[in-house]
């Protein structure tokens, strides 16, 4: 489903990925672990390319591309089969929760509007939301907004949600209603990689577990086997560290 081999990215002279190779089947949850700086967002990032691999490929359902030479037509091919969910919401200000959600669908899939409104409502009803359509993102909590990313994401029918680190700036109280929405549709079988500090939540909710430090995966594992017996001495330090 998801298949990538070989990413390496660097910032200037700065190596933050260094040779990652990742198979993601369809319906699995994965969630990325490890320590600040190591590389997770930029990894998921490179997965959509909002960051250019400098090398590797990737391939998403039947699409693969080289990334030392991928053309502006392969990125929207891919770009369009995933949607991602934000670490803060990257919601439009000027628009409401409903125009949110329809605003990539009207644009970027060309939907006819009132298929893109009866498609967004849907969406932000699944995630609690179907009282708040006309809401501004400044007349919502942070778990709301969280929401609405996650509505508009899924409206777009992807072939994977990928997830940069969802909850964390939300106020503490405000985080089980978005990891509740997450557990949710990870129930109906859609593919997600997932970067997260809640190990709670990755152990309960992942399929699969990937272990990052320094630009590389440590260590990768059912959720079992990487929380209660780690192999690698930096995965047990970094959980000794977390939990
Ligand atoms: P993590 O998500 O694991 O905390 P990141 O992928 O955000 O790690 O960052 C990995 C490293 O890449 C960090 O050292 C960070 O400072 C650097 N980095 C990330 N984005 C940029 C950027 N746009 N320009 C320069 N350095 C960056």
């Amino acid at each position: 489903m998801i298949k990538l081999q070989g990413i390496r990215k660097s910032f200037g002279r700065h190596e933050v990925l260094s040779g990652i190779d990742l198979e993601v089947k369809k319906g699995e949850v994965v969630a990325i672990l490890g320590p600040s700086g190591s590389g997770k967002t930029t990894l998921l990032r490179c997965i959509n390319f909002l960051e250019r691999p400098g090398a590797g490929t990737i391939a998403i359902g039947s699409s693969q591309v080289d990334c030392a030479h991928i053309g502006k037509k392969d990125i929207h091919e891919l770009r369009l089969k995933t949607a991602m969910v934000f670490q803060n919401y990257n919601l439009f200000r000027h628009k409401t929760a409903l125009e949110n959600v329809m605003e990539g669908l009207v644009v970027v899939r060309k939907l006819p509007k009132e298929e893109a409104r009866q498609l967004s409502v849907q969406m932000l009803e699944k995630v609690g939301l179907g009282a708040k359509l006309d809401a501004y993102p400044s007349q919502l909590s942070g778990g709301q907004q969280q929401r609405v990313g996650i509505a508009r994401a899924l409206a777009l029918n992807p072939e994977v949600i990928l997830f940069d680190e969802p909850t964390s700036a939300l106020d503490p109280e405000l985080v089980g209603e978005v990891l509740d929405v997450i557990r949710q549709i990870a129930r109906e079988g859609i593919t997600m990689i997932v970067v997260t500090h809640e190990m709670g939540f990755a152990r309960e909710v992942a399929n699969h577990v990937v272990f990052m430090d320094g630009g590389v995966i440590v260590e990768e594992g059912a959720p079992q086997d990487i929380f209660n017996t780690p192999k690698e001495e930096r995965t047990k330090q970094f959980l000794k560290r977390i939990t």
